[in-house]
């Protein structure tokens, strides 16, 4: 039986890291869970999976189970945890801290969230280098592209090619300024956390996930195609002009189960398999409309604090956008002006991370 704690238990990604955990009792057994406000869904899930450990950032108590509370309470969970897996389901630069602490102790990581290691790529990495963890991608793209690289050598890589849904408005020609927080919530294909259906209706999304697989994998050869079936999560093209693809129905619960089977399948995936009878298209992407890919792959290329800066200027943006304090179409010019006003520096450490957070945060009001 494998011990597995899931950061973000309350979220998106955490509810359906725990069904596919229900789908398996005898197979994994859950240590640890946090949240960040939602303190009932938490007691429900303490209730169900009886963890050693519960965390949640505001005022909290519960029975049975060794509890954590406040700002900090998810890293020092972290510190005191032990597990096989650890789901890292936090959204945000947030997870940044728990995510080390797991990582020191080595072990498999599925990661989820992607500010982190957009934010702090080489820390992560050489933290993770340091103690041996095991980083398993759980975002569908990353997920379909280390599935498609399984027994490959990058230097046969020529390039990783990311799908993109689009979002919900990538078709339409609506002026994008009118876009409510409401309505950019709904994604067509994928049922996700706030900030993230928000950044895939910008395409900021998809710009975190380019930055994300050039940390992953190691290459800055990173594009992408709009596919808005999301049936196929992503692709490598190798030197030899084929092709690998991994395709299935958009179901999240099929890529937090693979990082928690790897390098097995498991059979009750929980998803029909693909009918080819389907049409799949593409399109080549429109960055006029949506530019912030392109932003971040100069912030790839730049390096430094940049793939940082832009993060945490989305987050800030995303923020007051939820909050009906800017436009939609304000929120990449947010991004563009926290890239203008900041210093590129080296990234030293994580204090400077959450210092830059801090002053970028202080400065657009968040
Ligand atoms: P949600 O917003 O649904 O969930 C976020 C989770 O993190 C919740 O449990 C929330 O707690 C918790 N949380 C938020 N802020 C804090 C904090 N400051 N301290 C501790 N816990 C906190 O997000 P998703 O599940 O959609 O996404 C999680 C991560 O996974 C993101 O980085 C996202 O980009 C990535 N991801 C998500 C995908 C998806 O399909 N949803 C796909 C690929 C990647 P609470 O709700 O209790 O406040």
């Amino acid at each position: 039986m494998k011990t597995v704690a899931v950061f973000g238990s309350t979220g998106s990604i955490g509810v359906q890291t725990l069904n596919v955990v229900r789908r398996f009792p005898d197979e994994y057994k859950v240590v640890a869970l946090s949240a960040g406000g939602n303190v009932s869904l938490l007691r429900k899930q303490i209730g169900e999976f009886a963890p050693l450990r519960a965390a949640a950032s505001c005022g909290f108590d519960a029975e049975n189970v060794r509890v954590y509370a406040g700002g900090d309470a998810a890293l020092r969970m972290a510190e005191d945890t032990e597990a096989d897996i650890t789901v890292m389901a936090i959204s945000g630069l947030a997870a940044l801290a728990p995510l080390l602490a797991m990582i020191n102790k080595g072990g498999r990581i599925a990661l989820a969230n992607k500010e982190a290691i957009v934010c702090a790529g080489d820390i992560v990495l050489s933290a993770a280098k340091k103690s041996g963890a095991e980083i398993v991608p759980v975002d569908s793209e990353h997920s379909a592209v280390f599935q498609c690289l399984a027994g490959e050598d990058m230097r046969d890589v020529r390039r990783i090619v990311l799908t993109a849904s689009g979002g919900p408005f990538y078709n339409g020609r609506e002026d994008l300024s009118l876009v409510t927080p409401e309505r950019a919530v709904k994604h067509p294909t994928w049922n996700m956390g706030a900030k993230i259906s928000v950044d895939s209706a910008t395409m900021v999304n998809k710009g975190l996930e380019i930055i994300e697989a050039s940390r992953l994998f190691g290459t800055k050869n990173v594009d992408y195609v709009i596919h808005p079936e999301s049936v196929i999560h992503s692709m490598v093209e190798f030197t030899d002009n084929s092709t690998a693809a991994l395709m299935s129905y958009p179901n999240m619960e099929l890529a937090i189960q693979y990082a928690l089977t790897y390098p097995r399948r498991a059979k009750n995936a929980g998803v029909r398999a693909f009918d080819f009878s389907r049409p799949l298209t593409f399109a080549a992407p429109d960055e006029e409309r949506f530019p912030a890919p392109a932003i971040a792959r100069r912030c790839m290329e730049e390096g430094g604090t940049a793939p940082a800066i832009f993060s945490i200027a989305d987050e800030a943006a995303v923020e007051l956008f939820m909050k009906k304090l800017i436009r939609f179409t304000d929120i990449t010019g947010i991004i563009e002006e926290a890239l203008c006003i900041n210093e590129i520096e080296k990234v030293g450490s994580v204090a400077q991370l959450f210092e830059l957070e801090s002053s970028i945060k202080r400065h657009f009001g968040v």
